[in-house]
């Protein structure tokens, strides 16, 4: 049997061959080639002044905070349904994450709830645009300029998202992507910022080498003015980056025309899908439903069937105030409601229309078990 993994990388000749390119000839002066092709290439593509390449999008959102200011005891205002890693460096930095709900129909951070959450002590918004979904932007942009907030776009699963025309990533004022594994483009592990702020961009590059600050006037080797992180990305990784971004629409195309392969086959089920705005443009990193509300339709035996099937799917995430390090919010009610219900499906780039197909039909042998 064929086992139907979420996601794997797209990897084609170009890969291979920038990758053998880099580890073949990629040292000593040439260590920083790739990284520099890939941040251009990037930057490109975003329509963003600058992008640095990090180890992860962990490490960029870490970076990002203390690129926008975010200090110890500051607040940070984050959506209830995202990974962690969304809100992970908040409090890495003794920040605190301000937890608010999501829209029903997008699963992204309600700008209503921004407003009402709004402190003397928030410093910044941070968004994600969750599996594709695009927030709304022109909102959240509003509220941050009348409260004199810093925006920060976790775009690591909406590379390819748009907002009125704009990529997504380059809409607040730092924009981060991850290039794990199981995202759209893959440079093994992996992330980068960007951003349209100089300053930001000049105090980040440098907390990304530990400090190390090309443009002092004083620039000596091995002597730097502060202390700062090693988050940066490798030749190695960069080369796969590079040829990942050259093959951007493809990638992102796919995506799309899966994503309708599974509406289609859906359409006559009770169950919602990602939804797409009219002035927006979704990537579907990863089609995902929600079941209708009904307690005997349990997820788990929906996984239960997936494995024993060679088929992987996943849980939309928990609402992140229901981890045990948080306080449960249980007045976020759209996320309470509807994370229990929701069911990430395949969507590698070359899954074919009938292992979707073979998917959705055990979908709906679920659906009319109970029915
Ligand atoms: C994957 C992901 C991250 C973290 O990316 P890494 O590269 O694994 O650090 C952050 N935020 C969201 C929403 C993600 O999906």
């Amino acid at each position: 049997m064929n086992k139907i993994p979420i996601n794997k990388p797209s990897i084609t000749e170009l890969e291979i061959n920038y990758v053998n390119d880099a580890i073949t000839n990629g040292w000593g002066e040439s260590c920083y080639d790739y990284i520099h092709k890939f941040e251009d290439a990037f930057k490109k593509y975003q329509r963003s002044s600058y992008a640095v390449a990090t180890s992860s999008c962990t490490g960029a959102i870490h970076l990002a905070l203390i690129g926008m200011g975010v200090q110890a005891g500051d607040e940070v205002i984050v959506p209830e349904i995202t990974w962690i890693a969304s809100v992970s460096p908040i409090l890495y930095i003794g920040a605190k994450a301000v937890i608010v709900d999501v829209l029903e129909d997008t699963w992204c951070i309600d700008p209503a709830k921004i407003k009402n959450a709004i402190t003397p002590k928030t410093k910044a918004i941070l968004v994600a645009h969750i599996y594709g979904n695009v927030c709304e932007m022109d909102e959240i942009m509003i509220i941050a300029k009348e409260h004199n907030l810093k925006v920060l776009e976790d775009t690591a699963e909406g590379l390819g998202s748009e907002y009125k025309g704009e990529k997504c990533g380059s809409i607040g004022d730092i924009g981060v992507f991850s290039f794990h594994g199981t995202k759209t483009i893959t440079t093994g592990e992996g992330g980068i910022l960007v951003t349209n702020n100089e300053t930001i961009y000049k105090k980040v590059r440098v907390l990304n080498d530990h400090g190390r600050n090309p443009e002092d006037p004083e620039n000596k080797p091995y002597w730097m003015r502060e202390y700062g992180y090693k988050y940066k990305m490798s030749n190695l990784q960069a080369a796969l980056g590079l040829a990942q971004i050259e093959r951007v629409e493809e990638l992102v195309n796919n995506k799309i025309k899966i994503f309708n392969w599974y509406k289609d086959l859906l359409k006559d089920l009770p169950v919602s899908l990602n939804s797409q705005h009219t002035e927006t443009k979704n990537s579907y990193w990863l089609p995902t439903v929600i079941l209708p509300n009904n307690k005997d339709l349990d997820r788990n035996i929906f996984f239960a069937i997936c494995k024993e099937n060679g088929i992987d799917s996943r849980p939309l995430f928990y609402p992140l105030s229901s981890l045990p390090m948080f306080i449960p919010k249980k007045e976020n009610t759209v996320a309470y409601n509807i994370y229990i219900r929701g069911i990430n499906l395949p969507s590698f780039n070359d899954i074919t229309f009938e292992e979707v197909t073979k998917v959705v039909g055990l979908l709906k042998e679920f659906l009319n078990s109970v029915a």
